[in-house]
């Protein structure tokens, strides 16, 4: 493992590019960097789902083990990707080597290592139904662990490694991808592709879509989508929905009631609400933007507000997808 520098500047390691400092800076590059690797060392993908609001007091260790395997079985593949393995760059090389399956979830920003943390998902699909096992280096006992799909309590943007941030650090994922391919379009402009499609064509609509939707944090420095969906319990939904019944919602499984969160921004008026230089999105009410040399306060700022109108409108408190990083540690908003 090599040191990159001391008080290296952290605005270019995330793309919500918030002005920052570490102490240290360091590199996983292959498997046996992370049995030296500082116990309040923070691991670090792209840092696309991350901000970092202030200086930080602890090293840093970004993730660049490369490495792609892939083993043809009878009716499926298996695929061994390494954790700083680019994500976009996974899903354009398996589609076009006929492995189907995460064609929906193209042009996600990230790491591979970092895709199950927050079990990533877009347009009807989860990055959990792919997944086997995942190797790990627990840091807590310092040894290798495997875990299969099943130990890793995915859920909605949700896993174990999500739920203990400091304690294992992912150091490769183990797909598997049936032969047997059928697209999802269930998503409104997926549909209107028909059935009769191939998975190129699913993942160059989701491009397309995502391009025209989402601000490019190369242009517009963003995270994605800064906070959850709420999920609401059956009989706050009808309290709710008396007030709002033309509210989008979506009955779960589990008997809870997603919400959109966007939707209630939106309805908030807050589109382009700006409080220093962080604003909402003009177009993306969930997603939130540096638009104009924004400090971590801004942000905060922004974002608290957001949730005080919600809460005071709907009764609903939202949570932040994003992980916040301050001084010391992770930030609860
Ligand atoms: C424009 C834009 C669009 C987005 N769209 C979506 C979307 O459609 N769906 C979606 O789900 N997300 C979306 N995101 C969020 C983000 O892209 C994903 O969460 C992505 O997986 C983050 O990858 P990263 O490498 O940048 O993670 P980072 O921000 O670097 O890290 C995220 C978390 O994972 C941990 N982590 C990273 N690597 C490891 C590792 N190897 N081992 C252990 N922990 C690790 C970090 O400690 C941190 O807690 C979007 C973001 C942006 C900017």
């Amino acid at each position: 493992m090599n040191k990159l520098s001391v008080f290296e500047d952290l605005s270019k390691f995330h793309t919500f590019r918030l002005p920052s400092k570490a102490r240290s800076i360091l590199t996983i590059r292959e498997r046996k960097d992370v049995e030296s690797l500082p116990r309040n060392a923070y691991v670090l993908g792209e840092g696309s789902n991350t901000l970092f609001l202030t200086d930080i007091s602890f090293p840093i260790a970004l993730m660049r083990m490369q490495g792609i395997t892939i083993t043809e079985a009878a009716d499926h593949w298996l695929v061994d990707v390494a954790a700083g393995e680019n994500w976009h760059q996974l899903v354009i090389n398996l589609t076009a080597q006929g492995i189907y399956g995460l064609e929906n979830l193209a042009l996600i920003p990230g790491t591979v290592g970092a895709a199950p943390v927050q079990n990533i998902g877009a347009y009807g699909v989860e990055v959990a139904q792919f997944i086997r096992e995942i190797e790990t280096w627990d840091r807590e006992r310092s040894t290798y662990q495997v875990f299969p799909a099943a130990e890793c309590q995915f859920g909605y943007r949700d896993s174990v490694f999500k739920q203990n941030p400091m304690r294992w650090v992912i150091l490769s994922v183990r797909f598997e991808f049936p032969k047997a391919w059928n697209p999802v379009l269930t998503y409104g402009e997926l549909a209107a592709l028909g059935g009769d499609v191939s998975a190129a064509t699913v993942m160059n609509a989701v491009i397309s879509i995502r391009q025209n939707k989402l601000p490019d944090p190369a242009v517009i420095p963003n995270a994605g989508s800064f906070f959850k969906n709420p999920e609401i319990s059956q009989a706050q939904w009808q309290q709710v929905q008396q007030d709002y019944p033309q509210m989008p919602h979506y009955h779960l499984p589990s008997g809870k009631v997603k919400l959109a969160a966007g939707w209630m921004i939106d309805q908030l008026q807050l589109k382009g609400h700006r409080i220093g230089g962080a604003a909402v999105h003009d177009r993306q009410a969930l997603v939130l933007v540096n638009s104009h040399n924004a400090v971590g306060d801004d942000v905060v700022c922004l974002a608290r507000y957001i949730q005080q109108q919600v809460h005071k409108m709907y009764g609903v408190e939202l949570e932040a997808e994003v992980r916040l990083l301050a001084q010391k540690g992770l930030v609860i908003l």
